[in-house]
């Protein structure tokens, strides 16, 4: 039994085996009332099929982001809260991806921040390029089309820019 892993309490939510305050539902996503909201109205969007990231699951997980935008119009226009924090925290307690939704009023701040971690410039250059090296990685365009996403520029407009920069 040990080894047994735990029922996934939101696949649960999902599939309507235990109750949930549900504010929203379309054919994959639900959107539920937090049990134990840190703010009023505080809610949770959810896949209806388990996975533990964001990135497991891409065109769900859009999906789960567009109902989030509409849940927080929803909760916008119905109880009215200076704004709404959104959180994606991966959880090992339930490792089912999830969006929260935190309204906030007024000074409150139910999304509260950890204490920051320490970072020399030379750490955050070093974090900085290792970002954007990832990025170029995952959008740089198949080989063969590189060519075409080049803006074109006739030489008469160059000439043009260039009598533009040295105005300038
Ligand atoms: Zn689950």
């Amino acid at each position: 039994m040990a080894d047994q892993p735990r029922p996934c309490i939101f696949c649960a939510i999902a599939e309507g085996k235990i109750p949930a305050k549900k504010v929203y539902e379309n054919s994959d996503t639900v959107a539920f009332l937090d049990i134990n909201p840190r703010s009023r109205g505080m809610s949770v969007v959810i896949p209806k099929k388990h996975y533990a990231n964001m990135n497991d699951e891409p065109l769900t997980s859009s999906n789960v982001f567009q109902v989030s935008q509409n849940v927080v119009k929803m909760i916008k226009d119905s109880l009215s809260p200076d704004t709404v924090y959104l959180s994606v925290m991966p959880s090992q307690e339930v490792p089912h991806f999830h969006v929260k939704l935190y309204p906030v009023y007024g000074d409150e701040r139910p999304l509260s921040e950890s204490q920051a971690v320490k970072a020399s410039d030379q750490d955050l250059e070093a974090i900085s390029n290792s970002i954007k090296s990832a990025t170029v990685n995952l959008f740089s365009a198949p080989k063969g089309e590189e060519k075409s996403r080049e803006p074109e520029i006739s030489e008469e407009d160059a000439r043009y820019l260039r009598t533009r920069a040295e105005i300038a």
